[in-house]
C-alpha cells in the first residue's frame, strides 16, 4: 500500500481515537463501548508495529487520559500519573512475567510476588497531605498535568481530612481510586452510561456543592511522591492506608505464581456482580519495591504492572427473576433480571432467554449463577448455567399456558416449512383485546417507519395508557392536551411540541400506513408490495368485503404465511374500527406510481445517521420510487452516501477512500425536486 494512504489511514485513527478520549475522560459522555474503542486502539497500535514510519505525539502508546478543562486550574504532577498495561489471557500474563524475567536478568525460577488488587472502575486522584493535612488534590488528566478538584474530593467523606498518625509522612501524595457504589448509580443510571462515567461526571462538576449531593467513595492504593515513608514493599503500604484511616480493598491479595494469579481472577470475577462496587479486572502489581524501581516505566505505563482485564462481552452474574414480555405480534418472552453487571461499559440487568425451549435445553432456573453474553447492538442473553454453583433454593420457571396479560390461552404454532411446531409461544387473542399487545402495537404505530410521530416515545404510550388517554391507535389524534398539559413532567411547550408533531403526521403514504397496522408478517418490504397492489387505501380496505384474500398469492414476495395474516386481521372486528375510525381522521395517500425511467436512475445510494424530519424507510422508498436503489454497505458500487445528523463516521471515511459521493439532506432532497 502506497505510504500516503497508510498514514492517511493512521491519522483518521489517531483522532478517532482523540475524540473518543474527550468525550470519554472530559465529559464523561462515551461516543462508543469499550470494545469499540479497545478494538480501535489495538488496530492503531498495530499499524504503528508494522510501518514503522507512522509516529503521532498522539499515539495511544504515548498518551494518558485527556488533557486538563478548562473548567480548574491545572497542576503539574510531582511524579506523572500513569495509566496501565493491559492482559487479556493467561498468554499475555506469561508473557509479562518473562520480559520481566528478561529485564531483572533472572530466570524462570525466580519468584516474584504480586499484590493482586481488583481494579475499581472509576477514576483516579492524588490527595497531596502535608504534615497530616490534607492540602491539595488532583485529577490524573493526561498524567503530566492534572485538574485542581481540592474543593470536590473535599466533599469525600473516605477521603481523611486530617490524619495524626505518627508513622504517617511529613509530604505524601496518596492515590487512589473515586468511585460510586452500584446501589447509588441506580439512581444516576438515566444520566450516565455506567458507574465510571457517573463517578467522574459528579467528582468533576464545576460547583463542589453538586458534587457533594453525590455519594461517592474512595479507595486508596498507591502513592506519588513521599518524603519519611520507609516501607519496603507494596502489601506493606496497603496496611499502613488502613492504618492511618483509608479505605482499601478487602479481595487485595499477596499472590505468587501466574496459575495463582488466574485461579484469584476467575474466583473474584464470578463474584464481580455481587460486589458494590464496579471492577473491570484485576491490577497485579510486584510486591517488592527495589524491584519496581529496577524495572521503570514505559512511555505511559510502569513496567511492573499489569491489569488482567475481564472480558467486554461477557460476565457473571445472578438471576433474581424471570419475566414474562408480551411482543406487538403476542409473543411471549422469557426474561432473566439479573443483578446488575458492567459488560464492556454498559450496566446490564436484563438478559433474554429468546422462549420456553431455550429455558429447558440449558436449564436455566433463578437464582442460578449464569454467564451473560452483551455482543455487539444484540440483545443481552445467557450463555451459560454454572451447575456447580446451584443453590438448593433455585427455582425451576414454569412457562405461563395462559398470557400473564389478558388471560388467553396461550398457543404454540405449527410451521408448515420446518413441519415442527414453533419454539416460540403467543397469546392467542394477537390484538387490541390484550393490553400489552395493544401497548406493544400502539408504540409499533407512533415509531420511526411507521407513523413517526416524534417526540411521541415508548414511556409516553405507556403513560398515556395508564392514563387511559389513549386505547386504539385512533387516539392518538384525539387526544386531550388540556388535560396532558396538567400532567406532571408536561408544560404548555412540550404539549404544544406534541400537538404540533401529531397533526404534522395526518398525512400519510399508503404502504407506511399499512406497515403501522403491525399485521404479523407484513414488514416494510411487504407493506410496499401491499401498497403496489391495492393502490388506494379503500381497495385496501374493501379485501374483507370482496374476500379475495387468494388473489394476494399473485404478488411476488407474498406467500400464504403473509395471506393468512392479512385474513386473520380483517377478521377481527376492533381492526375494522381501528380503520374506519382512522379513515375519518387522517389522509391515507394513494401509492405512487414506480417512474421507471427517474432521475436516480442506475443511482445507488446509502444512509448513515439521522435525517431531519424523514425517516429510513421513507428516504428508501422516496430512492425507490425515483428509479434510484438503496443498497446497505459502503462499497465501489455505492454513488451516493447520504449523511444525517450523527452519521457512523467509519461509513464516511470509507466512503472517502472509495472516493464515494457524499451528500447531506438538502443536497438529496434537491436531487429529488428535479425528479419529482
Ligand atoms: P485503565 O483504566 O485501563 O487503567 C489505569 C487506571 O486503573 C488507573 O488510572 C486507575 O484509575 C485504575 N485503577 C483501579 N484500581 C487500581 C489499582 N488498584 N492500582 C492502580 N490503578 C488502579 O487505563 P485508562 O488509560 O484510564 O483507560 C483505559 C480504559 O478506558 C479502557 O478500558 C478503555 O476501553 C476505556 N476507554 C473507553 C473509551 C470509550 O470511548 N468507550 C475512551 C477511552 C478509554
Amino acid at each position: 500500500m502506497n505510504k500516503k494512504i497508510i498514514e492517511d489511514q493512521y491519522k483518521k485513527k489517531i483522532k478517532l481515537l482523540n475524540n473518543y478520549n474527550k468525550n470519554y475522560y472530559d465529559k464523561s459522555k462515551p461516543l462508543v463501548d469499550d470494545k469499540e474503542y479497545d478494538e480501535l486502539k489495538k488496530e492503531t497500535l498495530l499499524l504503528e508495529r508494522k510501518y514503522k514510519f507512522l509516529k503521532s505525539k498522539n499515539s495511544p502508546s504515548e498518551i494518558i487520559g485527556y488533557k486538563p478543562s478548562k473548567n480548574f486550574k491545572k497542576v503539574l504532577h510531582r511524579v506523572p500519573m500513569l495509566s496501565l498495561a493491559n492482559a487479556f489471557n493467561k498468554e499475555d500474563l506469561l508473557n509479562f512475567e518473562k520480559r520481566i524475567l528478561n529485564f531483572i536478568s533472572e530466570k524462570e525460577n525466580f519468584k516474584i510476588s504480586y499484590s493482586a488488587e481488583p481494579k475499581i472502575d472509576g477514576i483516579s486522584a492524588s490527595l497531596i497531605y502535608k504534615d497530616g493535612k490534607f492540602v491539595q488534590g488532583l485529577s490524573r488528566g493526561d498524567g503530566k498535568e492534572g485538574e485542581d478538584i481540592t474543593l470536590n474530593l473535599s466533599t469525600i467523606r473516605d477521603i481523611p481530612k486530617k490524619i495524626i498518625n505518627k508513622n504517617f509522612p511529613k509530604e505524601i501524595d496518596i492515590r487512589g481510586e473515586v468511585f460510586i457504589q452500584n446501589s447509588d448509580f441506580i439512581n444516576l443510571k438515566e444520566k450516565f452510561a455506567n458507574p465510571r462515567n457517573a463517578a467522574s461526571g459528579s467528582l468533576r462538576q464545576k460547583n463542589p456543592e453538586d458534587t457533594k449531593k453525590i455519594p461517592l467513595k474512595f479507595i486508596a492504593y498507591t502513592f506519588g511522591f513521599e518524603n519519611g515513608l520507609n516501607i519496603k514493599n507494596q502489601f506493606e503500604y496497603l496496611k499502613k492506608l488502613s492504618e492511618w484511616g483509608f479505605r482499601t480493598n478487602p479481595l487485595n491479595k499477596l499472590i505468587t505464581d501466574v496459575k495463582n494469579l488466574l485461579i484469584n481472577y476467575n474466583e473474584i470475577e464470578k463474584k464481580k456482580s455481587e460486589l458494590d462496587f464496579d471492577i473491570d479486572g484485576i491490577v497485579y502489581k510486584i510486591n517488592d519495591f527495589n524491584l519496581q524501581n529496577r524495572l521503570g516505566n514505559v512511555a505511559n505505563a510502569p513496567r511492573w504492572a499489569i491489569a488482567h482485564k475481564f472480558s467486554s462481552n461477557k460476565a457473571i452474574s445472578k438471576i433474581t427473576n424471570i419475566e414474562i414480555q408480551i411482543g406487538r405480534t403476542g409473543a411471549l418472552t422469557p426474561v432473566a433480571q439479573i443483578k446488575p453487571v458492567n459488560i464492556g461499559g454498559v450496566l446490564v440487568s436484563n438478559a433474554t432467554l429468546h422462549n420456553e425451549d431455550e429455558i429447558n435445553r440449558k436449564d436455566i432456573r433463578i437464582r442460578d449463577t449464569v454467564t451473560v453474553e452483551r455482543a455487539g447492538d444484540v440483545i443481552p442473553h445467557i450463555l451459560s448455567v454454572d451447575l456447580k454453583k446451584r443453590s438448593k433454593h433455585s427455582l425451576k420457571f414454569i412457562f405461563p399456558k395462559n398470557c400473564p396479560s389478558c388471560g388467553s390461552k396461550t398457543i404454540k404454532e405449527f410451521n408448515v416449512i420446518t413441519k415442527k411446531k414453533d419454539a416460540v409461544r403467543r397469546c392467542a387473542s394477537e390484538g387490541y383485546e390484550c393490553e400489552k399487545i395493544a401497548i406493544e402495537k400502539i408504540k409499533h404505530f407512533v415509531s420511526k417507519d411507521a407513523f413517526n410521530i416524534e417526540g411521541f416515545g415508548k414511556k409516553i404510550v405507556e403513560n398515556f395508557w395508564k392514563l387511559k388517554l389513549i386505547k386504539l391507535p385512533q387516539d392518538i389524534f384525539k387526544l386531550d392536551f388540556k388535560k396532558i398539559e396538567s400532567l406532571e413532567g408536561w408544560g404548555k411547550q412540550s404539549v404544544e411540541n406534541l400537538r404540533y408533531s401529531v397533526n404534522e403526521k395526518k398525512k400519510i403514504s399508503l404502504e407506511r400506513f399499512i406497515y403501522s397496522l403491525g399485521i404479523r408478517h407484513i414488514g416494510l418490504e411487504n407493506a410496499k408490495l401491499l401498497s403496489k397492489y391495492f393502490k388506494s387505501f379503500l381497495n385496501f380496505k374493501s379485501i374483507s368485503q370482496n374476500n379475495k384474500y387468494d388473489e394476494l398469492l399473485n404478488i411476488d414476495g407474498i406467500g400464504e404465511t403473509q395471506v393468512n395474516s392479512v385474513k386473520n386481521f380483517f377478521s377481527n372486528k376492533i381492526n375494522i374500527e381501528v380503520l374506519n375510525e382512522l379513515q375519518k381522521i387522517i389522509i391515507i395517500k394513494n401509492a405512487l406510481v414506480e417512474k421507471k425511467n427517474g432521475l436516480l436512475k442506475n443511482q445507488t445510494f446509502m444512509l448513515t445517521g439521522k435525517l431531519n424530519g424523514i425517516s429510513r424507510a421513507e428516504a428508501k422508498s422516496l430512492i425507490e420510487n425515483n428509479s434510484g436503489t438503496t443498497i446497505s454497505s459502503v462499497s465501489k458500487k455505492l454513488n451516493y452516501l447520504i449523511i444525517g445528523e450523527k452519521p457512523t463516521k467509519r461509513k464516511i471515511e470509507t466512503a472517502k477512500e472509495l472516493k464515494v459521493t457524499i451528500i447531506d439532506q438538502s443536497q438529496f432532497l434537491r436531487m429529488l425536486d428535479k425528479t419529482s
